[in-house]
């Protein structure tokens, strides 16, 4: 049984009230660990510690901020192999795909972050005429609240972390109440860089009471969350009456288009990722498939042939393709999407059971499943599913196909396909999504903006958006 704690002010603590809540290896369904079950004491608590912290942290120098983190980089680094089996654990993801991504990609994050900092400049302008300078300070805010969900534990906690620390802020920070393991092991690695105590507070359990502590809390004064958009909703209406700067990134529907002059087998092995990776839970995960009429009998075929081949399995497998869903609930509101299929008459091409896998009978293991719909207006197509299910169906035309990309309520991101360079500028112009990969996907530059437009959310994330997000302007205006 592993003991999870809140990690304030450089120390392991339990929570305030003493209770508890249980953590589960969605592999095999038990219970291998409990967490703080944390309240907005265990947060004020946090919160007074970051506070305390701020002015050392905030005042320090740029080069020493920079160098603390990325020494944490590098011990995470260190520590791969023991955080991705963690990861993998706690997740139900593969441990192939948290041994090259998810850790390394933390890792990356502090190292991106702690270079960027020293790099980050801001604007000055001569108004000679009027014999007058303006130079705007980018100061850090105080302390920020970061709440991050379950897909991506570590990776998108430490996204979040990364910036809000190298700008000079301190920290009260939520890993999902699903996956705490690696949120937890990282407060080791902190102490050991040498950060100071206080300035980074990770206080652990459910959304609702934790998570809203931060939110309500009137002395955090910005908040970066990544999560559902039902939970960003209601975080944009608590967080506006307190006049809180807010970062959402949330939920997608993400099209994904292919036209016949694509090159094909490189599209066919990207998007059976692009559509199974980490389970279909990737927010970035192209579930809806357009593909021109020409092609869509053969596509069907060879897509559905290479998705059967994928191997769903026991996550620390090096052989499986496709681990456990990440709980028990999630798999039944996943299923109930492929029984709302059945009784619509989509036609399920491969896939739609549960999986048992031996010796592990009570995992959280689904089929990968595809889909042909009949239109694009089914619930299947407009709602984010979050897990191994794509659709597919066909389109005519430039026009239908991007009207049917665009006709959702989510605008997170989208992948296209073609080799005609006139229908990429055109389509990639209309396409109303944050991010669109053209014959990729989820090739990553930390330096580009990183976000959704429409209910995928509010601001960005990424480069010098982070540290914008994470600082206040000052501007000063000197007459000389
Ligand atoms: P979720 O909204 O249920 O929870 C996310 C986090 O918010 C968790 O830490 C949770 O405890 C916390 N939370 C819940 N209620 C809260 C409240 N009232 N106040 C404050 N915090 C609260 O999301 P999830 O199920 O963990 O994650 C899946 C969702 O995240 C999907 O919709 C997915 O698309 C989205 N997501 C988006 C991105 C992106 O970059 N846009 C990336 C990954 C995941």
């Amino acid at each position: 049984m592993i003991i999870i704690q809140n990690y304030i002010n450089g120390q392991f603590q339990n929570p305030l009230n003493d209770e508890w809540l249980d953590n589960y290896n969605p592999s095999n369904g038990e219970v291998y660990g409990r967490i703080p079950n944390s309240t907005g004491e265990d947060v004020d608590v946090a919160f007074k510690a970051a506070r305390t912290a701020f002015p050392n942290w905030s005042e320090k120098n740029i080069e020493e901020r920079s160098r603390i983190l990325i020494k944490i980089s590098e011990l995470l680094e260190a520590k791969v192999a023991h955080f991705a089996e963690a990861e993998s654990k706690d997740n139900g993801k593969p441990i192939n795909l948290a041994k090259a991504v998810d850790i390394p990609r933390a890792a990356s994050n502090f190292r991106f972050f702690g270079n960027a900092i020293t790099q980050f400049a801001s604007e000055s302008h001569e108004n000679v005429g009027q014999q007058a300078l303006n130079y705007t300070l980018r100061q850090p805010i105080g302390v920020v609240g970061c709440i991050s969900p379950w897909n991506l534990p570590l990776y998108l906690f430490t996204w979040k972390i990364a910036p809000a620390l190298a700008a000079g802020n301190c920290v009260v920070a939520k890993p999902s109440e699903i996956t705490p393991l690696t949120a937890y092991l990282l407060g080791e690695i902190c102490n050991e860089a040498g950060l100071p105590k206080g300035v980074l507070n990770i206080v652990h359990g459910l959304g609702t009471i934790t998570g809203q502590a931060i939110v309500e809390h009137p002395n955090i004064k910005a908040i970066s969350f990544t999560g559902g958009t039902a939970t960003g909703a209601h975080i944009a209406r608590t967080a506006a009456p307190l006049f809180k700067k807010l970062s959402l990134e949330l939920g997608g529907k993400n099209p994904n288009i292919i036209f016949a002059d694509c090159d094909y087998e490189d599209m066919l092995t990207t998007t059976v990722r692009s559509s199974f990776a980490n389970q279909g839970q990737i927010c970035l995960c192209g579930s809806r498939i357009f593909v021109e009429n020409s092609i869509y009998e053969k596509f069907k075929r060879d897509f559905v042939a290479k998705v059967q081949q994928l191997i769903v399995g026991h996550p620390s497998n090096t052989s499986t393709n496709i681990g456990a869903l990440v709980s028990k609930s999630h798999l039944e509101k996943v299923v109930g999407y492929i029984d709302q299929a059945k009784v619509e008459n989509h036609t399920i091409l491969c896939g739609g059971k549960k999986v048992t896998v031996k010796n592990y009978e009570n995992g959280y293991y689904l089929e990968p499943t595809v889909i042909e719909v009949k239109s694009n207006e089914c619930s299947l197509n407009q709602e984010e599913i979050f897990g191994p299910v794509v659709t597919i169906m066909p389109f005519h035309s430039e026009k239908e196909v991007l009207e049917m990309a665009n006709s959702v309520k989510y605008g997170l991101s989208a992948t296209l396909w073609t080799n005609n360079l006139k229908r990429t500028m055109r389509i990639c112009n209309q396409l109303q999504t944050g991010i669109v990969w053209v014959n990729t996907w989820m090739l990553r530059d930390l330096r580009t903006p990183f976000g959704g437009m429409k209910d995928s959310g509010v601001g960005r994330e990424g480069g010098f958006e982070a540290l914008r997000f994470f600082t206040e302007s000052k501007n000063i205006c000197i007459k000389y």
